[in-house]
């Protein structure tokens, strides 16, 4: 992966500066964050007290700006990541008590985590490369022989329950003898009091996982058929029924879209699971697959399995529109859908990605995502969901 800094550029800048610059340098990168997706922050003092700017939630780190950050003070971050519980809403409530100024947007839901590590710059990204390695069946044992030095962490719920986890996983460890850590089934943290060292460490690593998955996960596109025409009508008539709204497509047909739409098993093989947790709130977690079925039949399983997984795992949540936002059809592609052409686009984003993670992570012995469980929890997280209404 290119390291894109530049001396020239970054000279003279301010502590926040240098975090926008850096930030913009991470977002520049698919491969790194797509859409909203990371978070960074700096450690400053502002009056002689100690504050946490950290990424505003619904901010891309590509364009992200200085009002895109959120001025927190760290004294109550370090005390909520002591806490044994804290609910969503004390967080933020708490958060937002803590902010200099309250009319900044809210902090990213990573806050009290990037509080406790305690250097200056702290970088998170959900690298395509570190998560395509973790989300394989031998995922633990590749990703600690590559990274011996990085603290490991196994998937838990992203927010206090990860922060909270890091805090005791790191009491009393020498801070010096990590160089960064790496959530598995979600990405990767580096951090450094240098910007560039930070930033640099970040693509380091990627590098690192990059470089294995040249060597031991390469797969090659064979175009096995000529794509068939999809039937666009029939699509956006009864997606838009059951979505309540006229829908936008995005269809694809690249070479790396009929591959996949051209696997064995297809529903076995394109239904493991997103590539990082927050993906869901924009796919969902699985697609709609055409095999050979009609497109109705099919919506109807669909909307019919959606219901039971929401009922298996639902406590008091409202249940969202079952309907996909992307399908898979044998040997035709990809389509995704949304309320907007944007939104449309966005899910074929992250579906591209999510493909080739698929493809590689299964010539390392086979794809495998986070839990039923824990997709849920994820889908239904209240401050996930926050993220799609600003949108
Ligand atoms: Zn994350």
């Amino acid at each position: 992966m290119k390291n894109l800094w530049s001396d020239v550029k970054a000279a003279g800048k301010s502590d926040l500066a240098l975090r926008v610059y850096s930030s913009n340098l991470l977002g520049q990168s698919s491969d790194l964050v797509l859409h909203g997706g990371g978070n960074t922050s700096v450690k400053s003092t502002v009056d002689t007290e100690e504050i946490l700017f950290v990424k505003g939630s619904g901010w891309d780190l590509v364009s992200i700006k200085e009002e895109g950050f959120s001025a927190v003070k760290m004294q109550t971050l370090l005390k909520m990541a002591a806490l044994e519980s804290l609910s969503d809403s004390e967080m933020v409530a708490g958060q937002k008590a803590a902010m200099l100024d309250s009319s900044a947007p809210n902090p990213s839901v990573e806050a009290i985590l990037h509080a406790l590590i305690p250097y200056k710059f702290v970088d998170h990204t959900h690298a395509d490369a570190i998560v395509s390695i973790s989300n394989s069946v031998d995922g633990k044992r590749y990703i600690k022989e590559l990274f011996p030095r990085f603290l490991i962490v196994d998937y838990i719920m992203p927010g206090f329950d990860l922060a909270h986890q890091i805090y005791k996983m790191t009491r009393g460890i020498e801070w010096e003898s990590i160089e960064g850590i790496i959530l598995h089934n979600h990405g990767i943290f580096t951090f450094d009091d240098s910007a560039k060292s930070a930033y640099t460490k970040m693509i380091d690593a990627v590098t690192v996982a990059e470089n294995f998955l040249v060597e031991n996960a390469s797969f090659e596109i064979q175009r096995k058929f000529e794509p068939n025409e999809c039937d666009v009508t029939k699509i956006v008539k009864h997606l838009s029924e059951l979505k309540g709204y006229k829908v936008y497509l995005n269809i694809n047909q690249t070479p790396l879209a009929n591959f996949y739409a051209s696997q064995e098993e297809l529903v076995r093989f394109a239904s493991r699971g997103v590539l990082t947790p927050e993906h869901i709130i924009r796919t969902k977690r699985v697609p709609l697959i055409i095999e050979n079925g009609n497109l109705q039949e099919s919506l109807k399983k669909y909307v019919d399995d959606y219901i039971k997984y929401f009922k298996s795992f639902a406590t008091n949540e409202v249940m969202l529109n079952p309907a996909p936002n992307y399908m898979i059809i044998k040997n035709c592609g990809l389509i995704s859908f949304g309320a907007t052409q944007k939104e449309a686009d966005i899910v074929n984003d992250i579906v591209e990605h999510t493909m080739k993670a698929v493809l590689r992570a299964d010539k390392l012995g086979g794809y495998q995502s986070i839990s039923l469980a824990d997709s849920f929890a994820m889908e239904y997280w209240e401050l996930e969901q926050i993220k799609l209404k600003k949108i």
